[in-house]
């Protein structure tokens, strides 16, 4: 290492076996669009697009600036997932070959009926209550025409992380009831991870999957987190019994201890609420946080591990140490974890 900084290592094979693992699990007619939404989850787009491309039928992504970076970086099918709001953003789109998402009214409006270059997926909302069109409007749009058997009618579940939740039989209720009034013509998709892990039966004709390719989300299926985050201690000391670290002086020694100050904090997306005891590897052993997580350091309590030395580097999350442990004893989601990791970070994908 020249200079000293938080790193993020990213090894791309791990989420290239994590979504051959996943397409294990669904029909092999199902096509897996590889979700690429916020720099890739924090990943690094257009590293990830280009070694990803081999292993998907398609990415997806939710702006417009980052549609046209992947579409820079491959020719595989694009999905512009929440859709377009101006006559400048449609030029774009089919400038560039990306399919769209409607999701309301004014956006049917706004393609008009010359939409033939446009892919187009009509967002359903069958209860999640945030985009869609309703069965009324579906009825209304379908009946102008628009609507063919390249039409991908798609919808979002809410609770899929929860196969118990009663919120997803009324949701695949309600989407049968919509693949009826487009009178089973189109193609379907339904299915983000947490859905494709649970109800693989829904895969249909696309999927629609982020977390689970990053191994953010596993539950037995053993998929690894596919990035390393990590920082080099810079200062090591002895404390004693008594004796207060960090801000706030919040943690306070219960015995005479070894303390590791590590060159990373919130300015780098270490959240500043985590709390004592969540753990960290050092040189793959187990050590813990250790006081308030500061704008550019955070303590961990080395006491247990008298070889640890400065220089040495302590991973937050990695394979060895998978990001759900961080976000879990944090009440946080994985996803956010992802995607707060700030500019200064150098990354390395591989
Ligand atoms: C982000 C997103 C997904 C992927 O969700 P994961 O839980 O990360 O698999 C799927 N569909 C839509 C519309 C999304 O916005």
């Amino acid at each position: 290492m020249t200079t000293f900084s938080a790193e993020l290592i990213v090894d791309s094979s791990k989420i290239i076996s994590n979504i051959s693992r996943l397409k294990s699990l669904i029909s092999s007619e199902s096509k897996f669009m590889f979700i690429v939404k916020s720099n890739a989850y924090g990943h690094g787009l257009k590293e990830i697009v280009r070694k990803l491309e081999s292993y998907v039928d398609a990415f997806g992504v939710v702006r417009m600036e980052e549609a046209i970076l992947v579409r820079k970086a491959t020719n595989k099918p694009i999905l512009l997932m929440q859709g377009i709001y101006t006559d400048h953003e449609i030029k774009v789109a089919k400038e560039n070959k990306i399919q769209i998402v409607i999701h309301n009214m004014n956006q049917f409006k706004l393609i008009g009926t010359n939409n033939s270059e446009l892919g187009l997926w009509i967002k359903i909302n069958t209860g999640m209550n945030r985009l869609g069109l309703s069965q009324e409007e579906l009825k209304v749009a379908y009946e102008k025409g628009i609507i063919n058997s390249n039409s991908v009618l798609m919808t979002h579940m809410a609770c899929a992380d929860d196969p118990d939740d009663p919120m997803n039989k009324m949701q695949i209720n309600n989407f049968e009831k919509v693949f009826n009034i487009v009178e089973r013509k189109t193609k379907r998709s339904i299915c983000n991870s947490a859905c494709l892990i649970n109800f693989p039966e829904l895969s249909f004709d696309w999927v629609r999957s982020g977390i689970a390719a990053y191994g953010g989300e596993f539950k037995n299926l053993n998929l690894k987190t596919a990035m390393t985050f990590r920082a080099p201690i810079i200062s090591i000391r002895n404390i004693r019994k008594g004796e207060r670290v960090g801000y706030g002086g919040r943690k306070k020694a219960s015995k005479d201890m070894r303390i590791a100050t590590v060159y990373a904090g919130y300015a780098d997306g270490i959240p500043q609420t985590t709390i004592d005891g969540t753990k960290v590897l050092v040189n793959d052993k187990q050590a813990e946080i250790f006081g308030r997580v500061s704008m550019d350091l955070v303590s961990i309590d080395v006491t247990n591990l008298p070889k640890v030395a400065e220089n040495d580097l302590v991973s937050f999350w990695s394979e060895e140490l998978p990001i759900n442990e961080f976000s879990n004893k944090n009440g946080l989601i994985s996803y956010e974890l992802m995607t707060r990791i700030t500019k200064r970070v150098k990354v390395k994908v591989t």
